[in-house]
């Protein structure tokens, strides 16, 4: 079968521009669009034809490379047929030029009558330093809508039936004329569904879903941080008629530590150290992830000197091996000596030439004496 050719098929001269092109499609995806024309084949096949032909017209070069070669010049992977194998892929494409005209937030197609996906969840999981530092697992209740079992699902009293939304006729939809534009949206009386509950269930209250708790358990890799979430894929609502169901998203929440700063994958741990061990070096304790661990201050070491250990952070949620722990050395002057330690910095004050104020009371007793 031979293809139409573009501007044909849109009924616009070669010379259109993108305003006017846009239009032309506008009105043609308009007439025949598949909400307006249920199962018409025809209709369909125009409003792909449409589509495939805007596809090509509205991209400059695809239209310069089809003016030249005709339909050959736009063939292959950059050419239309890659794209619009379904009609979501045109709402996809699309979508903006109808959004408007139809009341579809977003472009979108509402899939009335076929197989939706549940809707995703969200909980929220708190976990101590420790337990993201080396990973867990922790079961969480999930509360998720199933469908009702006194009515099965339908929302009507067990014996009776849902019945046709006289508002819409079934249709789910409704529409209004404005101006020159016919806008559809949503039924209000039956949210789309096209039937109504006369008599609803008096468990569900006819929403034809019940809550119900469940318990899933969830791996938490080492390393986490908060901020971060895990996707339970299909762990969320069921999808309705046939549809897949959701995904649960958990997001993770990690209490801070009292003894280590956390800068994603690694942590840092502030040391004080006495002033003597900072002027003669020292080994010292420290506590790590793990457990503790004897360092080496080095003689010399000043105020805010770090010593790196590497591997010894949290370990990398993506990717592999873990961060490091830096100690920052904080190194603390005494606000009060006894005489005797007085004596002692004083002699070194002495030796080095360093001017210091002299005595406490004590010491100048001790001159007083003699
Ligand atoms: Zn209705
Ligand atoms: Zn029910």
């Amino acid at each position: 079968m031979s293809k139409r050719d573009y501007y044909e098929v849109l009924g616009v001269s070669r010379d259109v521009d993108d305003k006017e092109l846009k239009k032309a499609y506008r009105r043609l995806a308009m007439q025949n669009h598949p909400d307006r024309n249920p199962d018409d084949a025809e209709a369909e096949a125009r409003f792909k034809e449409a589509a495939e032909a805007y596809e090509v017209l509205s991209d400059a070069q695809k239209r310069a490379r089809y003016d030249r070669f005709g339909h050959e010049g736009v063939r292959g992977a950059a050419g239309p047929g890659a794209g619009f194998h379904s009609m979501d892929d045109i709402f996809s494409q699309f979508g903006d030029i109808f959004g408007d005209m139809f009341g579809f937030g977003g472009g979108g197609r509402r899939s009335r009558g076929g197989p939706q996906r549940g809707s995703d969840l969200r909980e929220d999981l708190k976990l101590s330093f420790k337990e993201a530092a080396f990973g867990t697992s922790k079961t969480i209740s999930v509360v998720r809508h199933v469908d009702c079992e006194t009515c099965s699902g339908s929302g009507a009293r067990p014996g009776t039936e849902p019945v046709t939304c006289s508002t819409c006729q079934g249709r789910g939809q409704i529409n209004h004329s404005q101006g020159f534009f016919t806008l559809t949206s949503t039924c209000p009386h039956c949210q789309g569904s096209g039937k109504r509950i006369e008599d609803p269930c008096g468990d569900c209250r006819g929403s034809g879903k019940q809550r119900s708790t469940r318990e899933v358990s969830v791996t938490i890799p080492a390393g986490v941080d908060t901020g971060m979430r895990l996707r339970l894929s299909g762990e969320g609502e069921a999808g309705s008629r046939g549809g897949p169901p959701g995904d649960l998203y958990v997001f993770i929440h990690v209490e801070p530590s009292e003894v280590f700063e956390r800068d994603n994958e690694h942590l840092h741990l502030r040391q004080p150290i006495s002033f003597v061990q900072a002027i003669l070096g020292a080994e010292i304790e420290i506590p790590t992830l793990e457990n503790n661990e004897t360092i080496t201050v080095k003689a010399g070491t000043q105020y805010g000197d770090t010593l790196v250990l590497k591997n010894q952070g949290l370990a990398r949620v993506q990717g592999s091996g873990r961060g490091n722990l830096v100690v920052h050395f904080a190194v603390e002057i005494p606000s009060k000596v006894s005489s005797k330690e007085r004596e002692l910095l004083e002699g070194y004050a002495e030796a080095q030439g360093i001017p210091v104020k002299k005595g406490g009371f004590f010491n100048k007793l001790k001159d007083k004496i003699g």
